[in-house]
């Protein structure tokens, strides 16, 4: 049986082609795991299969007018890569062409292939391999690929749909209907009557974006969310920029991002009362004189129980006193010919309505998984330091933060990816797998985020320990400290290698499989 290397450098043996790492998901994750892989590991085989067909995920999916970061993107951008723009929060296209661009600068590019969905992964402990079933999205072909990692940077929600609540008499609405995930780019909202349902990120990026150019503007909500508005352009970061140049003027706009980040967190978490008072001040200074201010920013739950929405340089605010927008806190009660009715009786006319109602929630991207034939049940493992899972070999995803950039989280999972295969590398390891050290640990749900969306998915995934390992950590301190820092080494991983294995079968007695605690105890055996 011989092995070819194709033109991605990729093995192929026979028709089966084999990778070390196969990356699945071309977004900010899946780039950001390749850079790391590339710079520590370039021995090693790897492939970047994308679904769709285009790399960059979320900011090549989402076209809605307006599509920004709500994050500064000197903690959203790369480790590697300083954010030079003058904008802190960053429009859509921005940041794609950012994403793209460091694919293209390390080679990435040349590793994606679009239009290949993973459908299913298979582990065999016989081959010490993932046998991965692929479809391609544009011709139906379907194949497998075996690889010797796995690594699931597909996001976290449903690409094809977004979630659209029950709309109660919606077939007789005459009007146009619109989910943001799916935005016609031909959309004519000049001069209409919009009503966007919805309170969270999207309805506060859609209707500053909309407001001066449709007749007008209404934002629907059940419930108020926290809103603040934050600079545009970060004065300090761009000093530091100026200053220090881009790679330490960045890093260093980064480390004060990062702490502001956590501390404005932490304070809103250990003095709740106070933040509230402070963002509902805040927020009435840039409202008219006499606006219901409680009435439609005034939110049930504590600040950061779910994610704070942030406004550049408070557009939705300034939409609102300009008399573009308004907002409507109260139920549906059904959908007319022309609009909406309340529970309340009001009435609003629409010509277009908008449901920013969020997102579908999916684990890996819809991947089956089976372990030597058994079908992997989700919501039966664990999360292992917040990137692996419990009985699952050779597996690493990427979730990344819900209370501070996402994008954080993919340096310190990949750096720490790449120490675990340098270790196994070191001892001749090829299989890593975390296992419960007590079969009946407590539990909890995935993500402690009360937003809608989340928790009608969240049965559907993983779930968390109340400890570490087996806790998933949403503070990039402690993250640092475990992941960046940390030992690779766990009493609740089990590392094993083929070699060792066939040494095994020629001379019993020793063990083919080994805890790391093991494994050093062997080694320094007489
Ligand atoms: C509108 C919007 C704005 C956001 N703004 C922010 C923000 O300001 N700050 C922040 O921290 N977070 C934000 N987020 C969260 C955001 O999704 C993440 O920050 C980040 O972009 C996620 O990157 P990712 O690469 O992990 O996932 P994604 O961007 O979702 O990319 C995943 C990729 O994997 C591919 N994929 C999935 N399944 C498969 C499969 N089975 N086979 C092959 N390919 C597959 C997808 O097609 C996609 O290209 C935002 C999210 C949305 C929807």
């Amino acid at each position: 049986m011989g092995t070819t290397t194709d033109q991605l450098g990729a093995t192929t043996d026979q028709d089966v082609e084999s990778v070390d790492v196969l990356i699945v998901g071309a977004g900010i994750s899946g780039i950001g795991c390749a850079y790391y892989l590339r710079r520590d590991h370039p021995e090693k085989s790897y492939a970047i299969l994308e679904a769709r067909a285009a790399s960059g995920g979320t900011w090549d999916l989402f076209k809605y007018p307006g599509i920004r970061s709500d994050s500064d993107l000197q903690t959203f951008g790369f480790a590697f890569k300083p954010w030079t723009s003058e904008r802190a929060m960053a429009q859509g296209p921005e940041i794609l062409s950012y994403i793209r661009e460091a694919a293209s600068e390390n080679g990435i590019d040349k590793k994606i292939r679009t239009h290949h969905k993973v459908l299913s992964a298979a582990w065999s402990s016989a081959d010490n391999r993932w046998l991965v079933t692929v479809e391609r999205t544009d011709t139906g072909q379907r194949f497998q690929i075996s690889a010797g990692w796995l690594f699931a940077a597909t996001g976290y929600y449903r690409y094809d749909a977004g979630y659209t609540p029950e709309l109660p008499g919606l077939d007789r609405f005459k009007g146009r209907l619109v989910h943001p995930q799916q935005w016609p780019e031909d959309l004519d909202y000049a001069g209409k009557r919009v009503v966007v349902i919805g309170s969270g990120a999207t309805a506060v990026t859609l209707i500053p974006a909309i407001a001066p150019t449709a007749g007008r503007v209404t934002m629907l909500q059940r419930s108020p969310s926290y809103i603040m508005s934050l600079p545009s352009k970060d004065a300090i970061a761009n000093l530091l920029l100026k200053l220090f140049g881009p790679v330490r003027g960045y890093d260093l706009a980064r480390r004060k991002n990062i702490f502001q980040q956590t501390a404005v967190y932490k304070l809103c978490q250990r003095y709740p009362v106070r933040a509230r008072a402070v963002i509902r001040w805040l927020t009435a200074k840039q409202l008219p004189e006499g606006y219901p201010v409680d009435e439609h920013f005034r939110p049930k739950y504590d600040p950061w129980d779910q994610r704070l929405c942030a406004v550049p340089d408070g557009d939705l605010f300034k939409a609102i006193r300009d008399g573009n927008a308004d907002v409507v806190t109260d139920t549906i009660e059904t959908f007319t010919e022309t609009g909406i009715r309340l529970n309340s009786g009001r009435e609003l006319e629409a010509d277009i309505v908008v449901t920013a109602t969020g997102l579908k929630l999916l684990a890996f991207g819809g991947m089956e998984f089976t372990v030597d034939g058994e079908p992997v049940e989700l919501p039966q493992r664990l999360a292992f330091r917040g990137l692996m899972l419990s009985g699952m070999p050779n597996f690493t995803y990427l979730i990344g933060y819900t209370n501070a950039s996402w994008t954080l989280k993919v340096e310190l999972v990949c750096e720490h990816f790449c120490r675990m295969l340098s270790y196994m590398d070191e001892h001749g390891y090829d299989v890593c797998v975390p296992e419960l050290p007590y079969p009946n640990m407590t539990i909890a749900p995935l993500l402690d985020f009360s937003a809608g969306y989340v928790q009608r998915a969240l049965d559907d995934f993983p779930k968390q320990g109340v400890y570490e390992p087996w806790r998933l950590a949403m503070s990039f301190h402690d993250d640092r400290r475990n992941l960046a820092d940390g030992p690779i080494e766990d009493r609740s991983l089990r590392f094993s290698s083929s070699a060792a294995a066939a040494t095994a079968a020629d001379a019993p007695g020793t063990p083919a499989t080994a805890t790391a605690a093991d494994a050093a105890a062997l080694e320094a055996a007489p």
